[in-house]
């Protein structure tokens, strides 16, 4: 009675003739199942007890101990508030893996949310000043989840703020496409966010969507980067019927494009600039 999980290729045979390959994958997959599960446990159990410790870290702070400890002890701040992000994103992840969106499926007005994104992100570049411009080509909205498409488009806007240079230029693209096939034409909807920041050497391209892969682990170290933001947005693009597609140019900067397919997009196409700021 046990479940067993194929995989499945079929191949030419001959002339006239296929075969079929089946191979039995059921211990990989279930050897996956326990890791996301051992993630998701163990990211939940650590939630608690630095919840403690930061309790007691911000008590002590507020105390008149001598300035050395004082140091050291907004130091172990900063430091398990590091922690407790990384653990969140973890969350996040194991949830995206782990879990069916459908319940939570409703119409996103994408354009609303990224005007909000890079509200959020003009705080975040502060004195940094970058030219953030956002170019609205379309009003479509997509069926989605909306926390999961806010969480992707929010990690790209934010790295592109980080990689970018002081007063560089970045790019958000909100643009319908249209696509012509046997069936007739359907329309898509991309969202690009492009920067002139410090872009990524070709060898890192094919990684960059592990989690936990880092290009420079120091700089990144410097952002304060877990290297987790671009394996959430790959996953919650993905579950929203979208597809996350990367091209960048060392010294140059990059592009970020998440491509969704007509099912989930909900409004006709309007091909003309409804907006820039
Ligand atoms: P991190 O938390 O380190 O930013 P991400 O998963 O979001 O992790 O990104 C992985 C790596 O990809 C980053 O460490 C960085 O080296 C690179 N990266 C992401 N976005 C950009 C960008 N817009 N420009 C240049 N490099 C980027």
């Amino acid at each position: 009675d046990r479940l067993l999980h194929l995989e499945v290729r079929v191949v030419p045979y001959g002339q006239r003739q296929n075969l079929l390959i089946a191979r039995d994958v059921t211990q990989l997959v279930n050897l996956e199942q326990t890791r996301r599960d051992f993630v998701a446990n163990v990211s939940h159990e650590l939630k608690t007890p630095l919840t403690v410790v930061r309790g007691y870290l911000e008590t002590m702070s507020d105390s008149d101990l001598d300035p050395m400890w004082l140091r050291a002890i907004s130091l172990m701040g900063d430091q398990t508030q590091r922690m407790s992000q990384l653990i969140d994103q973890l969350l996040v992840l194991s949830r995206l893996e782990n879990t069916s969106n459908d319940y939570l499926q409703r119409t996103v007005d994408i354009p609303s949310m990224l005007q909000n994104i890079i509200r959020e992100c003009q705080v975040l570049s502060g004195e940094r000043k970058h030219n953030i411009e956002l170019l609205l080509e379309c009003d479509c909205s997509l069926k989605g989840n909306e926390s999961e498409l806010r969480s992707a488009f929010l990690n790209l806007v934010a790295n592109a703020v980080h990689y970018t240079p002081d007063g560089g230029n970045i790019l958000v693209h909100w643009r319908a496409q249209t696509l012509k096939s046997q069936d007739g034409e359907s329309t898509s909807a991309v969202l690009s966010v492009v920067d002139d920041g410090v872009g990524i050497s070709v060898n890192d391209l094919p990684r960059l969507t592990e989690r936990f892969y880092r290009v420079d682990k120091g700089r990144s170290r410097d952002t304060g980067g877990s290297g987790l933001g671009l394996a959430i947005v790959k996953h919650a693009v993905r579950r929203n019927s979208g597809e996350l597609k990367i091209t960048s140019e060392l010294g140059q900067g990059s592009n970020f494009s998440c491509h969704f397919s007509d099912e989930v997009v909900s409004k006709p196409a309007v091909s003309k600039c409804i907006g820039r700021t």
